[in-house]
């Protein structure tokens, strides 16, 4: 069997107002994610960690930001699209692993959520999906809660 991994980052500013979308989940929070999508960076890590192991370019070859069409638009989206890329290669999705970090929210009590939902744009099952918390012990811009960042590596087979 054929292996190949691929790894993918994405950090959003956090703002006043707006949603805070990770993993395809809404969460309770005072800041939401900035983008021109709907700004959920584990999405969109995962998104560029897929593209990456398939040789596939990244997130913004295939939903440039310049384009209107994605305004707002649910990451879960371009996930089912990157599956649909990755089915037409004969790519298999063994498994995905993701570090999101964050001072706030608390995420663990979410992931059990947030799996099924990646797991679900990615036709498969949440048991391959594994998602870690951390917080930046407050250093840099990610521990004075300006933002949000994730590093996701996806692991595929080829048929
Ligand atoms: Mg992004």
């Amino acid at each position: 069997m054929s292996v190949r991994c691929g790894i993918g980052y994405d950090l959003h500013r956090l703002a006043e107002g707006g949603k805070l979308i990770v993993g395809g989940m809404e969460l309770p929070f005072d800041k939401g994610s900035v983008g021109h999508s709907d700004g959920d960076v584990l999405a969109h890590a995962l998104c560029d960690a897929l593209f990456g192991a398939a040789g596939l370019g990244d997130i913004g070859t295939h939903f440039p930001d310049t384009d209107a069409r994605w305004k707002g638009a649910n990451s879960l989206l371009f996930l089912e699209h990157a599956r649909k890329l990755l089915d037409e290669k004969k790519f298999v999705i063994e498994h995905v692993d993701a570090v999101v970090i964050t001072e706030k929210p608390k995420l663990g009590p979410h992931f059990p959520k947030m799996r099924e939902a990646l797991a679900r744009a990615l036709g498969l099952t949440a048991d391959h999906i594994h998602l870690k918390a951390k917080t930046n012990e407050g250093v840099d811009a990610v521990g004075r809660g300006e933002a949000i960042a994730a590093y996701v590596v996806a692991t595929l087979s080829e048929r």
